[in-house]
C-alpha cells in the first residue's frame, strides 16, 4: 500500500493537535510531558509506507538531531533512503544524508552512506591492490571534506581509499588524475599543519591536514580532468611559472641557457669556448636523459663528441670532466631534479631572480620569480613545486578555510581564484556551507607529501 504526499501532510497537521493537547500535560505513547513529539514516533512517520516525503524527511532531519539518532541507528529506515533511485529526490537525500552522518557508528552503514552521498568507490583496493576501504574515522573525515567541496569537482573523483591508516599525519596520492588515496592518523584526525610544509607565516599553518590534503587531491583531480585551472595563464603569472617540457626538443638546451643567464659564476674554470659549448650541451643531455647520477659519463661523452678528446688521453679527459660536475650549474641541476624535494627550501643563493627545478621526476622543469616566495604571502612551501601544486594548496586552502582564514590568502591569487574558479561553481554551496575549521589541535611535528 502507497502513502501519499497528502496524507503524511494530513499526518503531520494532527500531529500539531497532538501537541497541542499534549502541552496541557497529557503524556501519550508517541509524546513526552512537554508536548514534544517522541523521535521513534516521528521517525516512523516519516518512513512509515512506500511513497517518501524527501523535503519533509531531510527538514525533519536537518532540524532535529534525536530523530537522526533514531534513523541513523535503525537499518530500515536508513535503507529506505539508501535505496531511494529517485533523481528528483536527490538533493533533499544528501541533505538528509548529511545530518545522519554524524550518528553513524559502523564501518558498513558509513560506507553505504558514503557511496550513496558521492559515487564514489571506497571499496578495498578501488584505487591501488595496496589501498583498502577506510576505517570509520577516516570515511567520516572524507565525508566531511567532500561535502564542503564543489559538487562538479567531486563528481570527477571516481575513487578514494586509506593506505596507511598509522601514519602519523596526512598524505595523499593522485593516480591516474581520477583516484586518491590518502595516509592518515586514523586516531587523530585533529593534526594541524605546524611547520614541515609551512613557514610560520604562511596562509595553511593551523589547519586541519587531514581536510587540506583530501581537498588537495580533489583540487588535482577536477584540476587534470576538466578544469585545467592551474594553466590559466593569469594564475602562472602570479609566480611567473615557466615550463620547460624536458624531453622536448631544444627545450632541455633552452633550460640550461636560461640558468646560465640568471646564474652567479655558471661555468667557473679553466675552460675555454669550445669546453663551455661542450659543457652546455653535457648539461642539457643529463636533463633529457634523466641521469643526474652518470653526469661525469654524460660530459666525457659531449667531449668526445665535439672533438675534445684531449687526443686520446683519458686520464686527462676524465680530470676535465670532473672539475665541469664541480661547477655551479652542474651542482644545481644535480640538486634540482623532482627526486630531490629542493622547492622545499630553495631561492639559491646563486640564483638571484629566478629558481629553475623539476617538481617530479620524469616531468617537466619549471622556472618562477624569487619574490613570488619572499615577497608575497604563499600558502606553504609546497605550493612552489610546480604550477599544479600551487593551484591544489590554494584551492585547499580557499575551500578548507574558514572565512577569516581565506582572508589571509596572498590578494592576487584570491581575487583570481574567486573571479576564475568560484564562478564555475553553480550551486553555490561554498558559501552555504561555512567552513568549520576543527580547533587547532596541539599537534607534534608532522610531514606529509603528496
Ligand atoms: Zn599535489
Amino acid at each position: 500500500m502507497l502513502d501519499s504526499k497528502s496524507t503524511k501532510q494530513a499526518e503531520l497537521k494532527t500531529d500539531k493537535k497532538d501537541q497541542d493537547s499534549a502541552s496541557k500535560g497529557v503524556t501519550t505513547p508517541e509524546s513526552d510531558k512537554k508536548g514534544n513529539e517522541k523521535p521513534e514516533a516521528l521517525a516512523a512517520k516519516l518512513f512509515t509506507g512506500n511513497l517518501m516525503d524527501w523535503s519533509q524527511i531531510s527538514a525533519t532531519l536537518s532540524s532535529n538531531a534525536k530523530v537522526c539518532k533514531v534513523v541513523a541507528e535503525n537499518p530500515e529506515y536508513l535503507n529506505k533512503i539508501i535505496d531511494c533511485e529517485d533523481a528528483a529526490a536527490k538533493p533533499a537525500i544528501n541533505t538528509s544524508l548529511d545530518h545522519l552522518v554524524d550518528h553513524i557508528n559502523d564501518q558498513a552503514t558509513m560506507v553505504k552512506v558514503f557511496t550513496k552521498r558521492f559515487g564514489v568507490n571506497v571499496s578495498d583496493g578501488a584505487v591501488q591492490s595496496d589501498t583498502k576501504t577506510m576505517e570509520i574515522n577516516g570515511l567520516k573525515g572524507s565525508y566531511k571534506v567532500l561535502q564542503r567541496l564543489p559538487e562538479q569537482h567531486v563528481q570527477r573523483l571516481k575513487a578514494l581509499n586509506g593506505r596507511n591508516e598509522t601514519y602519523k599525519s596526512s598524505s595523499g596520492t593522485t593516480w591516474r588524475a581520477e583516484v586518491i588515496a590518502v595516509d592518515y592518523d586514523k586516531k587523530n584526525m585533529d593534526i594541524v599543519e605546524s611547520g614541515d610544509y609551512t613557514d610560520k607565516d604562511d596562509a595553511m599553518v593551523g589547519m586541519n591536514m587531514f581536510d587540506t590534503t583530501l581537498a588537495h587531491e580533489v583540487g588535482h583531480v577536477a584540476d587534470t580532468m576538466a578544469f585545467q585551472f592551474s594553466r590559466d595563464p593569469e594564475f602562472l603569472k602570479i609566480s611567473d611559472w615557466t615550463e620547460y617540457v624536458y624531453d622536448r626538443t631544444g627545450v632541455a638546451r633552452q633550460l640550461v641557457d636560461d640558468m646560465v643567464a640568471n646564474m652567479t659564476d655558471p661555468l667557473v674554470g679553466p675552460f675555454d669556448d669550445a669546453e663551455l659549448e661542450a659543457a652546455k650541451t653535457a648539461a642539457a643531455s643529463i636533463i633529457k636523459r634523466q641521469r643526474p647520477n652518470s653526469s661525469q659519463d654524460i660530459i666525457v661523452e659531449a667531449f668526445e663528441n665535439a672533438g675534445l678528446g684531449a687526443g686520446g688521453n683519458q686520464g686527462l679527459l676524465t680530470a676535465k670532466a670532473q672539475q665541469v660536475t664541480q661547477t655551479t650549474l652542474f651542482q644545481h641541476i644535480k640538486s634540482s631534479f623532482g627526486n630531490s624535494f629542493c622547492w622545499m627550501n630553495e631561492c639559491f643563493s646563486y640564483l638571484p631572480h629566478r629558481q629553475y627545478h623539476q617538481g617530479y621526476l620524469g616531468r617537466s622543469w619549471w622556472s618562477y620569480k624569487n619574490v613570488a616566495r619572499t615577497e608575497i604571502k604563499k600558502n606553504s612551501r609546497y605550493q612552489f613545486r610546480d604550477p599544479g601544486e600551487d593551484y591544489a594548496e590554494l584551492y585547499a586552502t580557499y575551500f578548507m578555510g574558514t572565512p577569516e582564514k581565506r582572508k589571509e590568502i596572498e590578494p592576487k591569487r584570491l581575487d583570481w581564484f574567486e573571479r576564475t574558479v568560484v564562478p564555475q561553481v553553480d550551486n553555490g554551496q561554498q558559501q552555504q556551507q561555512q567552513a568549520q575549521q576543527p580547533q587547532a589541535a596541539q599537534a607534534a611535528q608532522q610531514s606529509k607529501k603528496k
